[in-house]
Order: C-alpha cells, then structure tokens, then sequence
C-alpha cells in the first residue's frame, strides 16, 4: 500500500458515551486534536448506538442516561420532556457535545482492522490508514448482536429477528411472537408486544425479579463482580445476571395481564413454530431473539488480545487496560458497559495512556 497512512498519537474508535468522554478528558488535559488524538466512527451520525434504538424506547422509558463530563443533558432539552425517543433525544445531545468541545470525529469511518506495524498500530478503514502509538476502543456492542443456534433454525417458515431490528409492536398484530431472552430488552418488548398480540416467553433460567428498584449501592456491588471478572480474564458477563429485573410497574402490569408466563427454553425449531424436549409445541409466526449482545472487538483480533476462554486481562485504576499491551484500553467494556461506567473509564483510560505514552 503506497498510500501515507496518517499520523497521529492516539486515536479512538467509536464516538458513543465512551469514546466522547475519553476524547473530552484527553483534550483537557492538554493534548490536541489532530496531531495527538482524533475519533473515527463508522455511524452516519452523532448518537453512538443511541441512534439506532427502537422508536418507544423514550427518555422515561430507559434505564437513566448519564450526563457527559463538562456539559449536561438539560442544556440541550428541557427538563420535564420525558416522552421524547431516546435515538432522537440522545444523538442531539451528542452532536451539540461534540460541536461545543469541537471534537475531531470523523464519521463515516469503519474501522476494519488493527494491527501492529513498528512499535506502532496501523489502523485499516474504508477510508484512510491511520498510525498511532494508543488506541482507545470504544465501539460498544450493537454491531454484534448474539443469537444462539437451536436445531432447525433454518427450517422455520416465519420472521425471525433480533433485539437489533424491532422498530414497534403493531408490526406483530395478528401473529403469534416467540420472545427468547431474560433481559431487561427482552422484558420491554415482551410487554409491548403482549398488549397488541399473543406471545410466549421462553428462557434459559428463571428470571429473578425484584420488588425493589437499584439502589446504588446494588449498581456498585454488580460492577464490582463484572471488573473482578475482567482482571480475571473472564467474559465480563451480563449485569442482569448479578442485579435481578426490578419489577417496574409496566412489568407489574404485564405479570398481571398473564404475559409474564416464563417457559423454559424449547430443545428445536420447526417448519412451524417450536418444539420443547418433552414433545410438546407451540406455533409461532414471529421468533423475537433478545438474547444481547457481545463486545464489538472483531477488528482487534490481529492483536491477540484474547486469552483461550475469550476473554481479556484487564487492569488499570478501573479495568480498562488491556494487561498484554497497555497501549489499547478498552472503554465501554464490562464494568464501564453503562453510561455512568463509560464516563469514567473514559477518564481513567485518558489518564493512563498520555502517562504510559508520556505524552502528559
Ligand atoms: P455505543 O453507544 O454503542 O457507541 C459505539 C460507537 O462505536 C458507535 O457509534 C459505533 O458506530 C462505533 N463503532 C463500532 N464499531 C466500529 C468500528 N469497527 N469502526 C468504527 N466505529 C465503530 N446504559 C445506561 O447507562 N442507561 C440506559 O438507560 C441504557 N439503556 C440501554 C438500552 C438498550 C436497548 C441497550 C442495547 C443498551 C442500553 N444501555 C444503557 C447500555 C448502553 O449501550 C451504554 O450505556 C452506552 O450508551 C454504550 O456506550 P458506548 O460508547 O460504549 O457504545
């Protein structure tokens, strides 16, 4: 490839809540966009995963969204909207963000593969070529969406997507939805779908509910047991796992209309629906896969990062450094997959890498 590959420190892949809080914390400690750090992100627009959200996902529907470091969300919309959809809300947000701090994202970029070139990392995207001495991964997990192989998959007749492609209920009217997931996804379009049309909820374990909602205190100890997982090496693992679902009172309402009937997961799929080891069917004309995500790290395999399990050694003030080459931190990843979580470790991943680059 004779073309120049273009130069720079450091540079940052993905523009979500974790990329544009690692790019905000190494420009104020001094560095420059440009000839020290930049972003590429392969979304058309602002917004990081937030852009792709399904319509009903609204601001008082979601979980919480953190504020950025350095400018909040009220600054950009006013308070009491509640009602508006989070993949409006958020990438507004995040453009207005990146616009004040003039952050150097460039966009579309994809970036297709990292590999090492000379004490530095040669950075391939269907653009330019970038080479840098740190990396700063911060690509989340919406582009690898996880659906488990079950026997005769490829048989069934009907529609089978991922948490990925819902847009609304109403699609479903009429037909008859498998919902596969224990998740908090999976409980949200469980409930939405079960007021326009009959489903049937399998999953693998029994779901454990919570009358309660999070305290932080809940919040921390389930972040503490996904970072000792990750400085173990270990797959991080969901945090719904750790925290239980807290019965909210959508999911009140749902488990009163009888949606929440869980079965445990069939053995196969057929022609025409599923099929449980007893024998038993059920059929279906839609089969919804909430069953997550996984870190969106494909690009990075020339590095070797992967210990045999799948999992990668962490370490660092918050388990963002990749313990086999401290030159990449990943952001976003296990305990800082939220967007409390990715403000932090955007932080202390910009700390550490200008001081083991001796750039601060
Ligand atoms: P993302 O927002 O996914 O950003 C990653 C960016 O990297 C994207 O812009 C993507 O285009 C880019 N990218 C990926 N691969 C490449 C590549 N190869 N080259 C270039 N660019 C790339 N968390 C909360 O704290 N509160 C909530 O209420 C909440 N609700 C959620 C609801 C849903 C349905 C889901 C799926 C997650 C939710 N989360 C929530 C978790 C949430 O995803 C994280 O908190 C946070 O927004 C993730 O930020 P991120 O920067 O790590 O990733």
């Amino acid at each position: 490839n004779l073309r120049m590959a273009y130069k720079t420190d450091i540079v940052i892949i993905g523009a979500g809540q974790a990329g544009l809080s690692s790019a905000y914390h190494l420009q104020k400690s001094g560095l420059k966009a440009g000839s020290n750090f930049l972003l590429l992100d392969k979304s058309p627009n602002a917004g990081g995963a937030w852009q792709y959200r399904w319509p009903s996902l609204t601001l008082s529907t979601v979980n919480r969204i953190h504020d950025l470091p350095g400018m909040t969300f009220s600054d950009v919309l006013e308070p009491e909207v509640s009602e508006v959809k989070a993949s409006v809300a958020v990438p507004h947000y995040y453009a207005a963000y990146e616009k004040k701090f003039q952050l150097p994202v460039y966009r579309p970029v994809n970036v297709s593969v990292v590999c090492e070139r000379n004490d530095r990392f040669r950075i391939e995207t269907d653009r330019e070529t970038f080479t840098v001495r740190g990396i700063i991964n911060a690509t989340g997990t919406w582009e690898t969406p996880v659906i488990p192989h079950y026997t005769g998959a490829e048989l069934f007749k009907g529609q089978q997507l991922h948490t990925r492609d819902y847009q609304a209920a109403e699609a479903f009217a009429g037909k008859h939805v498998i919902i596969v997931g224990g998740g908090i996804s999976a409980l949200q379009l469980l409930d939405e779908i079960s007021q326009v049309t009959t489903t049937t909820w399998v999953t693998r374990s029994e779901p454990q509910f919570r009358e309660t909602p999070f305290s932080e205190e809940d919040g921390r100890a389930a972040v503490a047991i996904v970072e000792d997982r990750v400085r173990r090496g270990l797959i991080p693992g969901s945090v719904v796992s750790v925290t239980g679902i807290p019965l909210t009172p959508a999911l009140r309402a749902a488990r009163d209309r009888g949606a929440l009937n869980r079965l445990p997961m069939f053995s196969e799929i057929t022609e025409t629906g599923i099929r449980w080891a007893d024998g038993t069917e059920q059929r279906a004309d839609v089969i919804l896969w909430c069953t997550g995500f996984r870190s969106s790290l494909d690009h990075l395999a020339p590095l070797q990062i992967r210990e045999a399990n799948g999992g990668i050694i962490m370490g660092g003030r918050l388990a963002t450094q990749v313990m086999k080459d401290p030159r990449i931190h990943l952001v976003g990843y296990g305990p800082s997959a939220s967007t409390i979580g990715a403000n932090r470790a955007g932080a202390a991943a910009a700390k550490e890498l200008s001081a083991y680059l001796k750039l601060d």
